[in-house]
């Protein structure tokens, strides 16, 4: 059985009182168990947010760390410094990370290594922008980020990594993968996996997928066979939306 995951990137969202309020509010909810339930702060939000569930089964993980141990990187932040905070899970690889700051397969690579180096689990996201899918070239994009950051590690260390499928077309966008669309890509990322490394790995990988996850359709997603859980952007910023969605399993 592999773990159900639901996970919330708040992305840079929520000031530090707002996101007590939020915590508060979700510390109320009852989940349904079995199901690992995370939230991702922004990193000055990560103190807090620790020392706020620290009586709960909520994880606090981080949305990204510099491949470096330390050293001048100003403004940066170091896998370290997460688990200094007691934290055991970082996200990395986020679209946005890959578009906007130009994050490429080998720099992920690079933060992978470190973040296992460093004790850390990874959630690690996949996922093609419109374009690929509307040439009908998405399996072979994220064939391709997998192959160049995570294909190099050995068979044991998958242990520590969650992938995220989050087609760049799905996320912010209202616009979801359908069920099925989701369902193959998974069943693809799990073969991809069973022909590199063998298929007992492919089954304990946990894949989520991310992209306009709402309340009214995490239950039909979360239903599909290969689909292990939720990354979750909008929807979980609001407690009861996200109880929803973790409640949809
Ligand atoms: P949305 O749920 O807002 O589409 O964001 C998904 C996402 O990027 C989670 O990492």
């Amino acid at each position: 059985m592999r773990d159900q995951i639901v996970a919330g990137n708040w992305k840079m969202n929520c000031d530090v009182q707002e996101m007590k309020t939020l915590l508060n509010d979700l510390k109320k909810q009852d989940f349904k168990e079995n199901v690992k339930v995370m939230v991702a702060p922004s990193y000055t939000n990560l103190y807090p947010a620790k020392e706020l569930l620290e009586d709960s089964h909520i994880e606090v993980a981080a949305q990204n760390m510099h491949e470096a141990e330390n050293g001048a990187f100003t403004g940066e932040v170091s896998a370290k410094m997460l688990t200094s905070l007691g934290l055991k899970t970082v996200i990395l690889g986020h679209s946005e990370r890959r578009s906007i700051y130009k994050e490429s397969h080998e720099l992920l690579a690079a933060k992978v290594k470190t973040a296992l180096a460093n004790g850390l689990h990874i959630i690690f996201c996949i996922g093609e922008e419109l374009e690929a899918r509307k040439s009908d070239k998405h399996v072979e994009v994220v064939k391709k980020q997998l192959t160049d950051s995570v294909f190099e590690l050995a068979e044991s260390e998958w242990d520590k990594i969650t992938l995220a499928y989050e087609p760049v077309w799905a996320i912010g966008t209202g616009e979801t993968a359908s069920p099925q669309q989701a369902q193959d890509m998974h069943a693809e990322i799990r073969k991809m996996i069973a022909n590199t490394y063998s298929s007992a790995v492919a089954e304990k990988v946990s894949i989520l997928y991310g992209g306009s996850v709402k309340p009214n359709n995490a239950q039909e997603i979360f239903a599909m066979k290969d689909v292990d859980g939720g990354l979750i952007g909008g929807a979980a910023l609001k407690a009861q939306d996200f109880t929803q969605i973790i409640n949809s399993f």
